[in-house]
């Protein structure tokens, strides 16, 4: 009786691994680990952009809602505009950004949001 159960449990696990030579998740080349992983030097993964404002540095005091191609540049593809930690820009002139997005968005200028 002992007998015939280790037989069984000793033959279950041999035919597993003869059924499957790899698993779902097998070695995959590039994987983490690699040079320019999350926490290596200087490695990251988004483009870093200047840290300075734009509209400080070219003095550009009031955003126009036609000027959509400078306006696009702070707007991400799906439409939302880019935070200000990304862009760099101050806090006086992303919030004279977003309401110029706003307004060329009411005027169909800018998506409100990207269809998928
Ligand atoms: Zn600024």
């Amino acid at each position: 009786m002992a007998d015939e159960i280790t037989t069984t449990a000793a033959a279950a696990p041999s035919e597993r691994s003869s059924e499957r030579p790899s698993g779902p998740r097998g070695p995959r080349p590039g994987g983490p680990g690699g040079p320019g992983g999350p926490g290596g030097p200087g490695g990251r993964k988004f483009f870093r952009r200047k840290k300075v404002c734009k509209f400080c540095t070219e003095k550009i005091d009031a955003i126009s809602y036609r000027d959509v191609r400078l306006l696009q540049g702070f707007v991400a593809e799906r439409g939302k505009i880019v935070p200000r930690r990304l862009t760099g820009v101050c806090t006086t002139h992303q919030r004279k950004l977003s309401a110029a997005i706003k307004q060329a968005r009411n005027i169909a200028l800018l998506p409100f949001a990207a269809r998928y």
